[in-house]
């Protein structure tokens, strides 16, 4: 069995590494020479519009997938044609513009930020008068790791904001006052069957995910609230494979709901824990999923967190020594700002969780 992906970063590196153990073999296109899932996986090189490489997946793989959610609608539709396409291209055409995923939880009677389109000046006026201030102005398309978008707290940033980002189709949306950020990893399969993973808290700074720990305690209300939400837009799309919705907990703990930011049509960042943390990994699954495999077992094996390595990988040698410490390396260079790899701190107890990350993170700066 071979699939296709679309896509070779490290997500397609790693769902390429989660087939090898169910005999499924991967075939990679990428436009970026050298991609890190080539290390895993044959490539095809060439655009995601480039026919001739779409032509050639379509005709190599049995099923197909991506990697990366911005993948031209058209080229995935293109490829539904000839070979089945998981998940559903709808999906991404929702989550390519933060218009269209608004208004798709919105309509599922989900709770969203206020939000109103800004095509012009006259627009934002009139969205910062409805939604008022603070507000988040963002580029509806391309926008990820915090690009493409500008936080407006007052008159001076009302201009700065829009200096920066006019010239796209933009969105305005309210400031939610969040007392965390959390995500919910949720899979469904060709069958129908769900499985949902305990919700992650994320932490990000400058817009890039730092941190994501499993709520080893989560209450069941918070749990089954998020559930409720995948389940919906699971069945909405007719969804298969691994959906991620990132969300933000409002309110205090006793009376807290659920904002839904934005969804990912892919396996994702949140869910790198699930490798060594978790019965079956989000990779295993979305594999699953798409082949029409019964689903695995999302439940927690113990105590985990996932830290992520930005910029460079930092010398092995001083983090290998700590007890539990999973080390990923993308085998990407380095760079500014880039996602290089992970590291999943497993244990037995929270406590034991707890101490060895304090032990990483005494040694590198991760936060
Ligand atoms: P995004 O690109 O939408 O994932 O946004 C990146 C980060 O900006 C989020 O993880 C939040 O920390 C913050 N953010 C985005 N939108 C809002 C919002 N409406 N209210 C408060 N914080 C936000």
């Amino acid at each position: 069995m071979q699939i296709g992906i679309l896509g070779g970063g490290q997500l397609g590196r790693m769902l390429a590494l989660a087939g090898l153990p169910l005999n499924v073999r991967s075939l990679i296109l990428e436009p970026a020479a050298e991609p890190c899932a080539g290390h895993v996986s044959p490539v095809i090189s060439g655009e995601f519009e480039d026919y001739q490489a779409l032509y050639k997946l379509a005709c190599e793989s049995e099923i197909i997938t991506y990697e990366f959610e911005n993948v031209p609608v058209t080229s995935a539709r293109w490829l539904a044609e000839r070979k089945p396409v998981f998940p559903p291209p709808e999906a991404l055409a929702v989550a390519q513009d933060r218009l269209s995923e608004k208004q798709f939880f919105a309509q599922l009677g989900i709770a969203v930020a206020p939000f109103v389109a800004v095509n012009c000046r006259e627009d934002y006026e009139a969205g910062i008068k409805k939604i008022g201030l603070p507000a988040v102005l963002k580029t509806t398309r391309f926008g990820y790791d915090g690009k493409g978008q500008a936080v407006v707290r007052n008159a001076e940033q009302v201009e700065s904001a829009w200096n920066r980002l006019q010239g796209r189709p933009l969105i305005l949306e309210g400031f939610i006052p969040f007392i965390r950020e959390l995500s919910i990893l949720s899979v469904r399969s060709r069958s129908g069957e769900m499985a949902f993973y305990p919700l992650v808290e994320n932490v990000h700074r400058e817009g890039i995910l730092r941190q994501s720990t499993p709520l080893d305690n989560v209450s069941p209300s918070l749990q089954s609230q998020a559930e409720e939400i995948a389940r919906k837009a699971l069945n909405q799309l007719n969804y298969v494979g691994v959906l991620a919705i990132e969300m933000f907990q409002t309110g205090t703990e006793a009376t807290s709901s659920l904002v839904v930011n934005e969804m990912a049509p892919r396996v994702h960042n949140s869910g790198h824990w699930t490798i060594e943390g978790a019965q079956t990994s989000q990779f295993e699954n979305h594999l699953r999923a798409i082949l029409g495999l019964p689903l695995g077992s999302c439940e927690l094996r113990g105590y985990c967190q996932m830290f992520n390595l930005i910029g460079d990988i930092p010398p092995l040698e001083k983090i290998l020594g700590i007890s539990g410490v999973h080390v990923h390396h993308y085998g990407k260079g380095p760079r500014a700002g880039r996602k290089v790899g992970h590291i999943t701190v497993c244990g037995n107890t929270q406590k034991e969780r707890n101490d060895r990350s304090g032990h990483l993170l005494s040694v590198l700066d991760l936060l």
